[in-house]
C-alpha cells in the first residue's frame, strides 16, 4: 500500500477528533482531563479496529504496535502528546500521533515484519497550561516528577496532579519514587513528527523541516512584587513604593540586555505572559501594592539560560533597592535545552531529500517531548510540519499535504532504521 492513500483517513481522524474536544472556540484537550481522556480512546477504538495492539505503559500514556511485537527486544519508538492548551489548535501533538499510527498501518499492510519493531507512543500531559509544569506524562517514564511536581494542582479544579494521574491509570506510586518506569536501552530511536508552532516554515516556504535541537527554558510561574497601596493623588513619586513600576522596569531592563545578546549572537528568548495587580483591591486610583507576574526565558544554551536567570535576580535585586520594593518568588522551573542526534538528522534529510521535498534543518523554539529522550541519551529526531497561523490557538492550519508527506518521511526513516 501506498501510505499515501491513507489521505482521506487522516482527514477523517482529525475532523473526528476534533469535534469530540472542540470548546467551541478551538479543541481543549486537558491534561489527564476529559478532552485528553476521549481522544484517548477514540485513537485506541481506531486502532483496535484496524488490528493493531493497544496498552497504557505504567504513566498511563497510550502504546501502539502491531500484534506480538515490542517484545523484550529493542523498538524504534514514535510519537507526540495527546493534550492540548485550553481552545488550542487540533494539529498541536496531535499530527505526531496520528503520524505514528499511519507508519504502523502502512507496515502492516505490506506484511514483511520488520527486523526491529515499531511502538508508537501517545503521551498524555505535555502541555504547561493545566498543572504549570511540562512533560508530565514523558517525564513519569525517566522518574522525573518530584514530590512537588506531583503536588501542583489542576488550574481549574484544583486538584493535585498526582491524584489526575492516578485516576487516569498511572502508578502513581512508583512515579512518587521517582523509579524509571521503562528501560531506555530498549529505545533503539526516539521520532517525533510535530507541527511547526512559530512562523518560519511558513514564509520560507518549506513543508517540511529537520529539527537540530529544542531550545531549553527556566520559568517562574509566579513572581510577587510587593509595595505598598497608596493614594494615587496623595503620595509624591519620591515616597512611592509602587510595584506596578517596579514590575515595568524590571521588563523593560530585560528587553534591554535581550537586544544587547541578540546583537551578540545569543540564541534567547524572553517572555512574560501574565501580569495582574491583585483585583480584589486594585483600583485605578490606589497605588499597587501587589503585582504578580510570570517569567520565561528560553534558550538552545544552558549556560545563556543560567546567565540570563542570574541576571534577572540581579535587576530584581537592584529594583528592590532603588524602588523600596520586594521580590518573592515561587519555585524555579528548568527544561533543559536538547540536542537531536546527528545520525538521525542525517538520516531525516537525506529521506526528505530522496522523496524531493524542499526542507531546511532549524531549531524548535517550542519544547517538545523528544527533549527529554534526547538528554537521556537516546538517539532522537523530530520532524516538522509547516502549519500557517502559529500555534497554541484555534487556527493552527496545517495542510493535509504537507502532513502526508512527513508521514511519508516518517515511515521511510523508520524502515531504513529497522
Ligand atoms: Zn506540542
Amino acid at each position: 500500500m501506498d501510505i499515501l492513500e491513507l489521505r482521506p483517513v487522516a482527514e477523517e481522524l482529525f475532523s473526528k477528533v476534533r469535534e469530540l474536544s472542540h470548546d467551541g472556540v478551538g479543541v481543549t484537550r486537558a491534561s489527564y482531563g476529559e478532552g485528553e481522556s476521549a481522544t484517548a480512546s477514540f485513537l485506541r477504538d481506531f486502532a483496535l479496529k484496524h488490528g493493531l495492539e493497544v496498552s497504557a505503559d505504567r504513566a498511563a500514556n497510550l502504546l501502539f504496535r502491531l500484534p506480538d511485537t515490542c517484545g523484550e527486544g529493542q523498538a524504534v519508538w514514535c510519537g507526540s502528546h495527546l493534550d492540548s492548551v485550553p481552545q488550542g489548535g487540533n494539529y498541536d501533538g496531535l499530527a505526531g500521533v496520528i503520524a505514528g499510527l499511519f507508519c504502523l498501518l502502512a507496515q502492516k499492510q505490506s506484511g514483511t515484519a520488520s527486523r526491529i519493531p515499531l511502538q508508537v507512543i501517545g503521551f498524555r500531559g505535555e502541555e504547561s497550561a493545566w498543572f504549570g509544569k511540562a512533560y508530565m506524562g514523558s517525564g513519569a517514564l525517566f522518574g522525573l516528577l518530584d514530590a512537588d511536581d506531583l503536588a501542583l494542582e489542576q488550574r481549574d479544579s484544583g486538584e493535585s496532579l498526582a491524584s489526575c494521574m492516578h485516576n487516569a491509570g498511572a502508578e502513581i506510586e512508583a512515579i512518587s519514587r521517582q523509579e524509571a518506569l521503562f528501560d531506555p536501552l530498549r529505545v533503539r530511536a526516539f521520532l517525533e513528527l510535530h507541527i511547526e508552532q512559530g512562523p518560519v516554515m511558513v514564509a520560507r516556504k518549506l513543508p517540511l523541516a529537520v529539527v537540530s535541537g529544542i531550545r531549553g527554558n527556566v520559568r517562574h510561574n509566579s513572581i510577587q512584587c510587593l509595595g505598598a497601596a497608596g493614594h494615587s493623588g496623595a503620595v509624591p513619586r519620591w515616597l512611592r513604593r509602587d510595584a506596578m513600576f517596579a514590575v515595568a522596569d524590571l521588563i523593560m531592563r530585560l528587553d534591554e540586555h535581550w537586544s544587547v545578546l541578540l546583537e551578540r549572537g545569543t540564541d534567547l528568548v524572553v517572555t512574560t505572559g501574565m501580569v495582574s495587580t491583585n483585583t480584589a483591591e486594585h483600583a485605578v486610583s490606589r497605588i499597587p501594592s501587589q503585582v504578580r507576574f510570570s517569567f520565561e526565558v528560553r534558550s538552545k544554551s544552558i549556560d545563556t539560560l543560567e546567565a540570563f536567570y542570574q541576571l534577572m535576580r540581579a535587576e530584581c535585586t537592584a529594583i528592590s533597592r532603588e524602588r523600596q520594593v520586594r521580590f518573592e518568588f515561587d519555585r524555579r522551573l528548568l527544561s533543559k535545552p536538547a540536542t537531536m542526534d546527528g545520525q538521525l538528522c542525517d538520516l531525516l534529510s537525506k529521506v526528505c531529500t530522496r522523496q524531493g521535498t524542499t526542507f531546511e534543518v532549524i531549531a524548535s523554539g517550542a519544547g517538545h517531548d523528544a527533549s527529554l529522550f534526547a538528554n537521556a541519551g537516546i538517539p532522537s529526531g523530530m520532524l516538522f510540519i509547516r502549519n500557517q497561523n502559529g500555534s497554541h490557538n484555534p487556527e493552527e492550519a496545517m495542510e493535509m499535504d504537507d502532513f502526508m508527506l512527513g508521514v511519508q518521511v516518517l515511515h521511510e526513516t523508520i524502515r531504513e532504521l529497522s
